[in-house]
């Protein structure tokens, strides 16, 4: 019998790492890209004499695969997704299709906010501890291309709702799981439940061996729990100890509780500010428990953790006004907590594409923290018909420069200018990291 044939679409960092598997295991591969490749991934593929189109989708060289893995930025709506699955040719994600080929133990973190702070400190803390642990999912270099390539014994993988959706048998060791909060609706039908559900697959497979650590101060995912049960071990924190938590808060203190062995922590000593980061700072302090990570060396990974660019992120103090860049707050709740973490009248710049925002949940902490705002976006009048009248200054920018220049003037000496868009950035940059780049740039010609 002839090889199976695996399609991979999409031949971004998870496309390529999948092609690069597949070809391993010895299928026939060949992948496909509506838009051009990028140079590195093209010679990538050559080098690994793997065929390839780009700029354009051929369906007779797509319809014959026998199984696709499909990138997670490509939705279902798309006109040769609507071929594949008219046709009932199995869809999965890259996850899907590695995970088959590793023994390696699953740690994976969801959420709405948070993932990558979360995995990367996970990630920290256990490269600290000596374990040999490889770092994926939507971070860095991608998990199938890690499989292929190199021999992890733990894997640490940051998941998508969109590479969720892909999932069929895989199972997550260890499972994280955030908070829900509305984002991407567009691509669910405007329907929150159906966003909800991509992201509980996080606990499909697990068994009782298995653990699932979960935000129990979120309404939504309580509910989910409630509903769907969880076969695995539960470890809830949040906020304030209620019933039976795996880790909490009390007097400036942050407690993770591991049965009868309890270890604690200073709150003011953990890398990461804000009370967001000290739920991210929890999750990850349960994973270290379970694995059996000291406290001694717990404690120190949590606080010299050196954070993750774009989140929050000190840029310099010019003429005593901070900048913050939380250029990645690409949400209205990832701007809350920004703003709940400032200690200082702050100047906040914000605006992009709007992705059906809002602003009324950041209101009341606008009113009580926020000294001036400048909206930074080619359409700026939905902030102004929201903002106009409820704060003293507003500024339009339409490029970074004018906003970090209009900031320099609004903001005094003891206040914090913050960049935390709650908007995609496509308006004005090429993605999140350009926009939070071009801050820093413009900060540091201040
Ligand atoms: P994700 O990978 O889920 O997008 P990030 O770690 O990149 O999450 O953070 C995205 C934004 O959300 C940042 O602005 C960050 O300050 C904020 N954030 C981080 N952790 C949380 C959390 N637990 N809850 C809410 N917002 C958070």
């Amino acid at each position: 019998m002839d090889k199976k044939r695996i399609v991979i679409l999409g031949g971004g960092e998870s496309g390529v790492g999948s092609a690069i598997l597949a070809h391993k295991q010895g299928f026939r591969v060949f992948l496909s890209d509506s838009n051009m490749l990028s140079d590195a991934h093209r010679e990538t593929l050559e080098t690994y004499r793997i065929d390839f189109e780009e700029k354009g989708h051929t369906d007779e060289s797509i319809l014959t695969a026998d199984e696709i893995v499909k990138s997670p930025g490509i939705p279902d709506t798309a006109p040769i997704m609507r071929k594949i699955l008219a046709k009932g040719i199995p869809v999965i994600s890259e996850i899907e299709f590695a995970g088959r080929y590793t023994n390696a133990k699953m740690i994976c973190i969801t959420g709405s906010n948070g993932k990558t702070t979360t995995t990367s400190l996970i990630y920290h803390i256990l490269r600290s501890a000596g374990l040999n642990v490889g770092l994926g999912g939507n971070i860095g270099k991608s998990f199938a291309r890690q499989v292929a390539e190199e021999s992890y014994d733990y894997y640490v993988l940051e998941l998508s709702s969109f590479q969720l959706e892909g999932v069929y048998d895989f199972k997550a060791d260890i499972a994280v799981l955030l908070n829900i909060t509305p984002d991407h609706l567009d691509r669910y039908d405007h329907n929150l439940q159906n966003y909800v559900d991509a992201k509980m697959r996080i606990i499909r497979n697990q068994k009782t061996d298995d653990a699932f650590i979960y935000w129990v101060d979120d309404p939504l995912v309580t509910k989910e729990i409630e509903k769907l049960k969880p076969a695995a071990a539960t470890y809830p924190f949040g906020e304030k100890k209620t019933g039976q938590m795996a880790a909490y808060t009390e007097n400036g203190k942050l407690y993770i509780q591991k049965k009868e062995d309890i270890f604690d922590m200073e709150l003011e000593l953990l890398a990461l500010e804000g009370m967001h980061n000290v739920y991210n700072s929890m999750a990850s302090g349960i994973v270290a428990k379970l694995m059996d990570v000291s406290d001694e060396q717990l404690r120190t990974s949590l606080s010299d953790f050196k954070g993750v660019p774009h989140r929050l992120e000190k840029v310099a103090t010019v003429r005593g006004v901070q900048y913050i860049n939380d250029s990645k707050a690409t949400n209205v709740n990832a701007c809350w907590y920004a703003l709940q973490s400032m200690r200082a009248k702050t100047v906040l710049i914000l605006g992009g594409t709007d992705k059906g925002n809002d602003y009324a949940e950041i209101e009341e902490l606008v009113r009580e923290k926020v000294r001036a705002l400048v909206f930074l976006g080619k359409d700026n009048s939905k902030l102004h018909a929201f903002f106009d009248g409820k704060v003293d200054e507003i500024r339009d920018a339409a490029s970074m420069t004018g906003a970090v220049e209009a900031a320099y003037q609004l903001a005094r000496k003891g206040d914090t200018v913050l960049l935390s868009p709650c908007c995609a950035s496509f308006d004005l940059f090429k993605n999140y990291e350009d926009r939070g780049d071009q801050f820093k740039e413009c900060v540091r010609r201040l």
